[in-house]
């Protein structure tokens, strides 16, 4: 039995399911919108769609682009023959942020983890590949998280880059990273500091 009638309990239900938000914040965001007027409530539920309507993956990179291609694969002034390697979105956000990176990136969508059933295929790995076997790369940089699953992704990359293609520079972001930590939640300075000491793999 709920006490709330079912329009506020599916609400509820939805805002539990975001990242870091419990029951009781979803309760206590539920009931601020109730409170709000239509139009900021609306605000919102419009927000959410026209980003799910209008945001796709860029076709290069895999970076998120409200065209086919984002922005930065769309930058003539990026560097094509420098690409790093990040797992989410958010990455680029962070590695933007530090203005030390000038050349392109790819976006792998996660990081491996065969115990959540998360293996290479599901990666945009092999795109990965395509693109350097495709187009005259000269680095790829591997910006994965310093996580284990980072870290085991980044091997697996550096053991296939070797292989497909010697001739191009693989390297990892210098030590100096919280380690376990997301990148997203390295500061400016330090994630600065790490892709500028970045180092052979
Ligand atoms: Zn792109």
């Amino acid at each position: 039995m709920t006490v709330y009638a079912p329009p506020v309990q599916r609400l509820i239900t939805e805002l539990s399911k975001l990242p870091g938000v419990g029951g009781r914040t979803a309760q206590r965001l539920a009931f601020h919108l109730l409170r709000a007027g239509d139009e900021e409530a609306l605000a919102l539920a419009d927000a959410i769609k026209e980003v799910k309507e209008r945001i796709g993956l860029c076709e290069v990179c895999f970076n998120l682009a409200d065209g086919p291609r984002c922005r930065i694969c769309s930058d003539e002034r990026r560097d094509v023959t420098l690409i790093c390697v990040v797992e989410e979105p958010s990455d680029v956000i962070s590695i933007e942020r530090t203005h030390e990176f000038a050349g392109r990136y790819h976006v792998l969508g996660g990081a491996l983890s065969p115990i959540d059933g998360v293996d290479p295929e599901d990666l945009k790995i092999a795109e990965l590949y395509e693109r350097v076997r495709s187009t005259g790369v000269r680095e790829v940089v591997l910006a994965t998280n310093p996580t284990t699953t980072g870290e085991a992704t980044a091997l697996h990359i550096a053991d296939g880059l070797r292989e497909l293609a010697p001739s191009v520079s693989v390297t990892r972001l210098a030590s100096g990273l919280p380690v376990g930590a997301d990148l997203e939640y390295a500061d400016e300075l330090t994630l600065g500091r790490a892709l500028a000491g970045r180092r052979s793999v």
